[in-house]
């Protein structure tokens, strides 16, 4: 197949709120072959940049347009999505949007391959089977402890084993203050279902700072802290790695590329990898990771807070892991973002999600439920029009 089309499409909910929650907008990515097939891909990035760093005309040799190195290309394998990621890397070397903007085409022609052969994009990835995950209600600290004892007691009614806490006021106060919500958080979870703690990079590189809220964080028995600094701040991660006695690090959604992830392993010693297929350069480099961590005894974790179609991605470089390994699962994601699939990955009776086995991602999007939230984009340049929002349809 030669790819014939890459259409981008900049979503967004009518009002961005100043909070931790990327699943406000979206940058949907639509990829077509000249056999008519469609594959489906989303970005883990700000739209307008990556429709930009898809169209602009080249600054130089190793700076050039992703769409540049795509249309046109042969994809008929697994292996032609790599060489094709090698040749965009190379090529938009100097665009730092270049792996954002990438990671929807590469989850995108993922899809379409899965499409066109009839299988489940984890079999094209090699996995031998799918296997249950078991689901974390992913979700921001409440403004307030009540705030949190709240949201933590829903996620546990609601059946949830295990339940993450993140952003909001974590770490911008006092310790005391973090401690009232992690307190909170654990009692309202009760005894049995795990707690994880996401500081959202709010320590910089401060490791004193995130060292004093450790004591509170073991005593809840905290699972994880995740991203205490962020993502290049090695040294600040294997120093507080040191410091740590049960509780272990989390990182890598900020990672652009395989090497921020390994290098976050390798020198930063954090327990648990997580990573964003809609970031690091799609499904290819994620399962490169997994595969490093593996060797590593790091674990692999999904990092996705946006739609169903990017959690479905995500949760493909590690399929084959057995069944019960974590997942991060959004509970609290937007309209826009629940909108834009008509199938949607839920817990079944034994609490554990499941990947389609259908062709593909398996998920077919509803665009009639999300057609309200499409902005218009032109991008014109000396009277050359290089982006003009398409049309949502089929
Ligand atoms: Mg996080």
């Amino acid at each position: 197949m030669r790819i014939e089309t890459v259409e981008a499409f900049y979503l967004a909910m009518p009002e961005i709120r100043d909070i931790g929650d990327g699943s406000q907008d979206m940058a949907l990515i639509r990829v077509r072959s000249d056999d008519g097939t469609t594959g489906w891909g989303e970005c883990e990035a700000s739209p307008l940049p990556t429709i930009a760093a898809l169209v602009t005309p080249p600054s130089h040799s190793a700076c050039h347009g992703v769409l540049d190195s795509v249309l046109g290309a042969r994809i008929d394998q697994p292996a032609d999505i790599a060489a094709l990621a090698g040749v965009v890397a190379e090529r938009g070397l100097d665009l730092l949007q270049t792996a954002h903007a990438w990671s929807g085409v590469e989850i995108a022609l993922w899809d379409l391959l899965g499409r066109a052969s009839g299988e489940p994009v984890w079999a094209l990835l090699g996995h031998r089977a799918s296997h249950a995950r078991l689901p974390y209600a992913s979700q921001l600290f409440g403004d307030t402890p009540e705030e949190t004892l709240a949201k933590a007691r829903q996620v546990a009614a609601e059946g949830y084993r295990a339940a993450k806490f993140g952003w909001g006021p974590f770490g911008r106060g006092s310790v005391a203050a973090d401690e009232a919500h992690l307190e909170a958080a654990r009692a309202g979870l009760g005894g049995d279902v795990a707690l994880l703690v996401d500081a959202g990079t709010v320590w910089g590189e401060d490791v004193d700072a995130a060292a004093a809220r450790l004591p509170a964080l073991e005593a809840v028995g905290t699972v994880w802290l995740e991203e205490p600094f962020v993502s290049g701040a090695l040294a600040a991660y294997a120093g507080l790695a040191d410091r740590c006695r049960t509780v272990r690090l989390a990182a890598g959604e900020g990672a652009h590329n395989a090497q921020v992830a390994t290098h976050l392993i390798d020198y930063g010693r954090i327990g648990y990898v997580q990573v964003d297929t809609g970031r690091i350069g799609g499904i290819g480099p994620a399962a490169a990771v997994a595969r490093h961590g593996a060797a590593r005894g790091v674990t692999y974790v999904n990092h996705t807070f946006t739609s169903q179609l990017a959690l479905a991605a995500s949760l493909v470089p590690y399929a084959d892991v057995p069944d019960g390994a974590l997942c991060e699962y959004p509970v609290e994601a937007s309209p826009l973002a629940t909108g834009l699939t008509a199938g949607r990955l839920r817990p079944g009776a034994d609490g554990l999600i499941r990947l389609p086995d259908q062709p593909g991602l398996g998920l077919e999007l509803d665009l009639e439920a999300v057609r309200g939230y499409l902005q218009e984009v032109e991008i014109v340049v000396n009277g050359r029009c290089l982006y003009r929002t398409p049309e949502l349809v089929p």
